[in-house]
Parts: C-alpha cells; structure tokens; sequence
C-alpha cells in the first residue's frame, strides 16, 4: 500500500467527511441565518462517499469523522457507517453531532459499526443554548451525553467553542463537569469563518480559558493516555476523572502534525479547514473512475495542502461556511 504524503512529509491518515450541509441548529459563530443549502442533486450520495474512502485507505488512511452540518439530519446514517465499516483498511468511524438526535439513533449506529461520539454543546443553561443556537433542545443534548456514554460510544468527548462576552462565563462551570460527571471537555478556540455571524474579536484563547480554570480549582495536571486523533492537549483537574482538553486552532499552530483532509458535502476534497484550496472528486465518482483514479486525485489534492494556515497574518477562509466543510 502507498501511503498518503503530503508535500511536507506530513503522513495523512485521517478524513472528516461532512455528510449533508443542513443542521436543526443555527449556531451564531458557524453559518450565516442566510445559509442556503445545497440541492440534493449536488451532495454526494453514501455510495459516492464509500468510493471516495474505498480509494483513500488504499492510501493509507484509516480513519474516518462524520460530521457536517448534522450528520444525523441525514436519513439512515447508520446504512453509511456500515458500508464504511466494511471497507478494508478503515479501523475507526467515530461522529461528531449536535447531540439533537443522537439518543434516537445512538443504538442503531453503534449496531452499525459507529466507535464514539463527540458532541457539542457551548451552554448549560437554557436561555444562553437557545440564544447560541436558535433552538431550545438542551435536555435532549444533555440526555444524549448520558446516552452515548451507557450505549458505549465512548470516550465521549464535549466540544465547546467560548465566545467572548458570551459564554465565557461558563468556562468554569465546563470544568467543573470533568468532576462531577467524568465529562472530557474539549475547548476549541472561535476561529473566523466569512458568513457567520460572530466573527471577529470573539477569541478567548486556550491560554485564557486555562487560567480561569486553574485559578479557580487549582493547576491542571498535563494528561497523557488519551484516544484521539487531533491536536488537542489534556489535562485533568484535582480529583476529577474527566479530562479538559484544549484546541488552540487560532493561538497555536499545530499544522506541522496535521494528519488530515475533508470530503466536503458537495464532492470537494479539502486539505485545509482554514485554506480555500478544494479539489473536486465528484465529477471522478459520477462518471465511474476506477479506485487507481480516485487514488490520483486525492494524491493530487495531498500534494497541494499548504504548509500552514495563515490565520496569523489576517486571512480568513472565504468561500464555505462550516457546515459545508465538515467542521
Ligand atoms: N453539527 C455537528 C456539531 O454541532 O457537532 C457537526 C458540525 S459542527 C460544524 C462541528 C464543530 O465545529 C462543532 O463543535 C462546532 O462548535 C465547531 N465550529 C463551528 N464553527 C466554528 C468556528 N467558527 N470556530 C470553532 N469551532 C467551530
């Protein structure tokens, strides 16, 4: 098997697949309330998904991240966890969901091949999820949490993006759940999208958040043994059995480990989330191309992923919104 080397010897093993661009949530920071969604004409079909990862493990990858959009707005998502399951090479299909409709299908993905879960939640309180999301489905997040952990797509982990004067009084509140309910609590640093909402001068970075942390309940202690494939570094606080993670994707660059490109929802392979950079392979897919060409293409796509991103120097991504991506 040849594996998939990118252009600065960075050995990539990993797809994040958005597998729609519609989500029941409309999330401030992440598309604009003017999103239009694509046509179904346009989104790639399951077996046109399983082709595309068919060729990828012949390169090498192994690993595979649902996401969207809300993967689970997507009818039967299950039917595509097992033909990905069945694909030599592939060893891990986990999700990353809303946590909307995870306790309706937890089962039947899990039957179906799914490993684990993340799922991402920003508030615990009511008023301050609804005004975040636009919805009002916060018990039904926090019972997937339960959920997902008793059906064993574990480790769960929680994603939380904070946002400067609004939720970023939680961040304690956050931690104090690694304690109380053995939650992993992942921050994820706010990145600027064009067509959110809430873009600019939201940022508070890792460091910020790990200060507030550790002044309230003490220094966090680094936290090795971990499953994940990503950037985020752990640590657990005094007598807790969860772990807090963090993602600094704007304050650190990690771009030098990064082992990963995105199967957008219309057919675009993606080397960078934060680079406009795309390479098209639905049109490969539809006309019938052998899995030696689709192999090319995405070879063709590693080839021109960029060193690093180039938040740091004012650029932000322009075209897509998250939710095409695969966030
Ligand atoms: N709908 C699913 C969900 O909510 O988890 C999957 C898609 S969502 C785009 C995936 C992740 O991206 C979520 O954890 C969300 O918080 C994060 N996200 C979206 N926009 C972001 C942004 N501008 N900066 C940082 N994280 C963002």
């Amino acid at each position: 098997m040849t594996n998939l080397i990118d252009s600065f010897d960075r050995q990539i093993d990993y797809m994040r697949i958005s597998v729609t661009d519609r989500c029941d949530l409309r999330c401030i920071y992440c598309a604009a309330s003017s999103f239009q969604n694509q046509s179904h004409e346009n989104t790639l079909r399951y077996e046109e998904i399983a082709r595309v990862v068919e060729a990828a493990a012949t390169l090498g990858v192994t690993k595979i991240r649902l996401t969207g959009g809300e993967p689970l707005a997507r009818l039967h998502l299950d039917r595509l966890v097992a033909m990905l399951v069945s694909i030599p090479g592939i060893e891990e299909i986990s999700m990353t969901t809303n946590g909307t409709l995870l306790t309706k299908y937890a089962a039947e993905l899990k039957a179906a091949g799914l490993k684990r879960v993340n799922i991402s939640l920003d508030s615990l309180k009511p008023d301050k999820f609804a005004y975040i999301t636009g919805s009002d489905k916060l018990n039904e997040v926090l019972h997937s949490i339960d959920v997902a952990n008793d059906i064993g797509l574990v480790p769960v982990k929680i994603n939380t993006v904070i946002l400067k004067g609004i939720n970023d009084d939680e961040i304690t509140d956050f931690a104090r759940k690694t304690i109380t309910d053995c939650w992993n609590v992942r921050f994820i640093e706010h990145m600027p999208f064009a067509g959110a909402k809430k873009q600019d001068n939201d940022l508070v970075s890792s460091q910020e958040i790990m200060d507030i942390i550790s002044k309230k309940y003490g220094e966090l202690q680094p936290h090795h043994s971990h499953i994940g494939n990503g950037p985020a570094k752990y640590f657990k606080l005094p007598g807790a059995n969860g772990t807090v993670g963090f993602i600094g994707a704007v304050t650190e660059c990690f771009c030098s480990e990064c082992n990963r490109f995105r199967l957008t929802s219309d057919g675009k392979l993606r080397p960078c989330l934060l680079d406009d950079d795309e390479v098209d392979i639905r049109e490969a897919v539809r006309r019938g191309a052998s899995i030696e060409e689709l192999a090319k293409i995405i070879q063709s796509a590693a080839s021109v992923k960029r060193a690093q991103h180039s938040l740091d120097s004012g650029s932000k991504p322009s075209v897509r919104s998250m939710r095409q991506i695969g966030g």
